[in-house]
């Protein structure tokens, strides 16, 4: 049995109300994806499925961990995810999916949901992800040169505004006498 085996929804004599389904993610889960860039992770997700006459509600709810890497550090830790996402799936004479909403035939036996899973918790991960949002601490060593690192940026910017004398000032007297301009137009 695959990994994503557990995630088909049997849809063909499913009554029509609400049913609630349970998964269980780990590494072999995330193996299934070409290139993801989770490799390890524990969550549980919970899907309530609404059936209904001319569509499906699917509300997931995922909760656990994601290994990743800091941002600021390097180092991995794990980063917890506790999300909401809702997928709506409706009946078409084709297949497709957009935004929020996949199309499906009417006689589709089975759905798999492992996909949208997989989407949602890339999407649930912030943009950038620190040990602040976990367990543990920053690698002290790499905060060090990481500081080092920022320090010397710093200089160089100092030294190169040193060199070139800059007057805020008289730029905005200059963009006032354009506007001046502008409205005499
Ligand atoms: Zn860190």
């Amino acid at each position: 049995m695959n990994a994503l085996t557990p995630f088909n929804l049997p849809l063909s004599g499913m009554s029509q109300g609400l049913h609630e389904f349970r998964f269980q993610i780990d590494r072999d889960f995330f193996a299934c994806f070409d290139a993801s860039p989770i490799a390890v992770g524990e969550l549980a997700v919970e899907l309530w499925c609404d059936k209904r006459p001319d569509m499906l509600v699917l509300a997931f709810h995922l909760k656990g961990t994601v290994r990743t890497a800091c941002n600021r550090c390097l180092g991995e830790f794990d980063l917890p995810l506790d999300a909401h996402h809702q997928l709506l799936v409706k009946y078409d004479i084709e297949e497709r999916d957009e935004a929020e909403v996949v199309y499906i035939l009417r006689d589709t036996p089975r759905l798999n949901v492992a996909k949208f899973v997989y989407e949602f918790i890339l999407i649930s991960m912030p943009m950038i992800a620190t040990h602040d949002h976990g367990e543990g601490t920053c690698d002290p060593e790499m905060l060090k040169y990481i500081t080092s690192e920022e320090e010397w940026e710093a200089q160089q910017r100092a030294q190169v505004q040193q060199q070139k004398p800059r007057d805020d000032r008289n730029d905005d007297h200059l963009w006032d006498q354009l506007k001046d301009l502008i409205k005499d137009i």
